[in-house]
């Protein structure tokens, strides 16, 4: 095992012995070589970085109660990298192959798979980018394709810790018919100025309206919307929204526990109406939101002192098929 203090990891980055790489040229992927140094030597004129052809996944491997290791709904990540890379025009990584990345890379950094009962996990970001020298605007004719891994924490070490939101009218963050409905780099570049000012003014997180006509709900910066009233589970519909994969899970899951589920336009008026609101994604699964403020306008949701029961529950439950605490009954977790 390696030197490391479970209990004071948080979510940053940290060196592992080895990512793995593979590259696209002439139509086809090679085989892939897992590479110990944490660079890469690239072309000037590579097209993720003038072009900005670069997308990425995030998800999370676990050491589970029995002793395996198991990462949540892969295939799920596959698919939306594959959506993405069409959207940008870039080659699209198999199924086998991603998973065969996940595989390869996480038994080389095994080490540094946080041990079952710390709360811990390991991180796993899928990196796609175009690699090949273009300077007419043009897709490039190489990528690469990495896979990096990283042992994070539980993100609240003591519980669901409440957090206020803004809304800012001065910036969106992906167009109706845009690319906010695909995970690429370029969406984070668009949000890190609001997402800075929020921070700024004490607001961890920032909301989006859509961006047409500012009326309706459309997600956090890096994080899907959930409102919970009259037992209901509410998440907003939009062509603009990423599709989590959390949300995915915990609306299957609310349904499991008897709540109605709705997929649909959420006004910005309805939002004084939820019991509880939260802001759902793989690095936290469930951030409690207590307070969205818009210009003049504070809206104040459940305690801010703890998590609502809801998505409390929703939380738990999640963790513990996570961990394989309980029958994984969907078949979400890929043992490797
Ligand atoms: C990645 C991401 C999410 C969360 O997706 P998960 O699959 O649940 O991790 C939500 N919104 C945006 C904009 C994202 O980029």
């Amino acid at each position: 095992m390696k030197q490391i203090d479970w209990s004071s990891l948080g979510f940053k980055y940290m060196d592992t012995d080895c990512h793995i790489r593979y590259t696209w040229k002439n139509g086809s992927w090679d085989s892939g070589e897992l590479v110990k140094e944490p660079y890469l030597s690239m072309h000037i004129a590579a097209s993720c970085l003038h072009y900005g052809q670069a997308a990425f996944e995030g998800m999370k491997a676990f050491r589970c109660a029995d002793g395996k290791v198991r990462v949540f709904r892969p295939q799920e990540n596959a698919f939306r990298l594959a959506t993405t890379s069409r959207r940008i025009c870039m080659p699209v990584v198999p199924e086998a192959l991603f998973l065969d990345a996940l595989s390869r890379v996480i038994k080389a950094n095994e080490e540094y798979i946080p041990p079952y009962g710390t709360g811990g996990s390991l991180y796993l970001r899928p990196l796609l980018i175009g690699t090949g020298a273009q300077i007419g605007v043009a897709p490039g004719q190489e990528y690469t394709f990495i896979v990096l891994v990283v042992p994070v924490g539980p993100y609240y070490k003591g519980g669901l810790q409440p957090v206020r939101a803004v809304i800012y009218d001065e910036f969106d963050r992906a167009a109706p018919l845009g690319v906010g409905h695909v995970k690429v780099g370029g969406n984070y570049a668009a949000s890190l100025f609001a997402h800075e000012k929020a921070k700024h003014e004490g607001y961890p997180v920032e909301l989006y309206l859509d961006a047409k006509e500012h009326k309706y709900v459309e997600e956090f910066a890096t994080s899907n919307f959930i409102g919970i009233k009259n037992q209901t589970y509410v998440t907003p519909e939009s062509p603009s929204i990423l599709p989590s994969v959390t949300n995915k899970t915990l609306k299957q899951i609310a349904a499991d526990i008897g709540l109605k589920v709705e997929v649909r336009p959420v006004p910005f008026e309805e939002l004084g109406s939820f019991s509880e609101i939260g802001a759902c994604g793989t690095a936290v699964v469930v951030t409690p939101v207590c307070e969205i403020r818009r210009g003049e306008t504070v809206l104040r949701i459940g305690s801010d002192t703890g998590c609502g029961p809801v998505l409390q529950k929703l939380y738990e439950r999640v963790q513990s098929i996570q961990y394989g605490e309980v029958p994984d009954q969907h078949g979400w977790c890929w043992e490797v």
